[in-house]
């Protein structure tokens, strides 16, 4: 029979917990070994972020390995037992590798960065950059967070912008500076006080493995926020406004809106190439820089 009222429940709960604590100091040694290995690998598991891995092509370029031939199936001189011959097969799409000479295989670009450097899975990771360091935000950032925890931008902004949003500052917005393939460049982060309007914003990006504040290096300037859209809608005439809120707000009304980082008074540094040749609409804003 169930026992009434929340008391005996409340009893009956601790009692259990305190059998499975006491259980625990009764298995023997192997099976305490297994389940506390079970519990580091979910811990692990949970850090590692397989979506921040390079793309097979970009890793092995970037590891001055090059791929010859052409299909799904690429040869190369392994560099893992290091001879001449091209005994290194390498599998495009997965970023998995054979080497028919020292019989090295895995499946991604990781398990190579694991062989090729001897690391164990947690350095690789995070030499590659898919070691999600933001899972170390504080509880209580954390519990500002009920949508989506699983975004690593997300959650890198707001511990950027922790002691803001201390201070009565509220997040308005992420925005996402990409490439002209859509690929994130960096983000820049928005917060508005709520009760005198002060604004805080900060750009971030990703540097090795870590969300940092600050822009990353251009060689040609700045890339335009919208970089993306410019591709995707190449004949369409193009709003330019002065700010990437301003440009969000266009988009809402289908407009191929697009923005220079920092507004009016950064449009110098910013490369401006992807617009040449293409109707142009300037949307002023209704400041002193925006009529200079
Ligand atoms: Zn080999």
């Amino acid at each position: 029979m169930l026992p009434e009222g929340a008391g005996p429940a409340r009893h009956l709960l601790r009692e259990c917990q305190r059998d499975l604590v006491a259980g625990f100091f009764r298995y023997d040694i192997s099976r305490k070994v297994r389940l506390v290995a079970v519990l580091a690998l979910m811990c692990t598991w949970t850090r590692f972020n397989r979506d921040l891995l390079p793309s097979p092509l970009v890793y092995y370029r970037k590891e001055g390995i090059k791929l010859f031939g052409s299909g799904q199936w690429r040869s190369t001189r392994c560099p893992i037992h290091k001879v001449k011959k091209p005994s290194l097969s390498i599998h495009v799409p997965s970023g998995g590798f054979n080497c028919h000479g020292c019989g090295a295989k895995g499946r991604d670009v990781l398990a190579f960065h694991r062989k090729r450097y001897e690391l164990t899975f947690e350095e690789a990771a995070k030499a590659l950059g898919a070691w999600d360091v933001t899972a170390d935000v504080s509880p209580r950032v954390h519990s500002r967070l009920p949508q989506r925890l699983g975004d690593p931008v997300k959650i890198a902004a707001r511990r950027h912008a922790e002691r803001e949003l201390g201070k009565d500052f509220r997040p308005e917005a992420l925005h996402v500076y990409r490439d002209k393939n859509g690929n994130p460049l960096f983000w820049v982060i928005r917060a508005r006080h709520s009760r005198t309007g002060e604004k805080w914003i900060r750009p971030m990006h990703l540097a090795g493995h870590q969300y940092v504040l600050g822009l990353p290096k251009f060689k040609d300037g700045k890339p335009l926020y919208g970089l993306e859209l410019l591709t995707k809608k190449s004949k369409e005439p193009v709003v330019i406004c002065e700010g990437e809120k301003c440009a969000d707000a266009l988009r809402k009304l289908r407009l191929l809106a697009i923005s220079s980082h920092g507004g009016a008074n950064s449009a110098a540094s910013t490369d401006w190439k992807p617009v040449a040749g293409r109707e142009i609409l300037i949307w002023p804003d209704h400041d002193e820089a925006g009529h200079r």
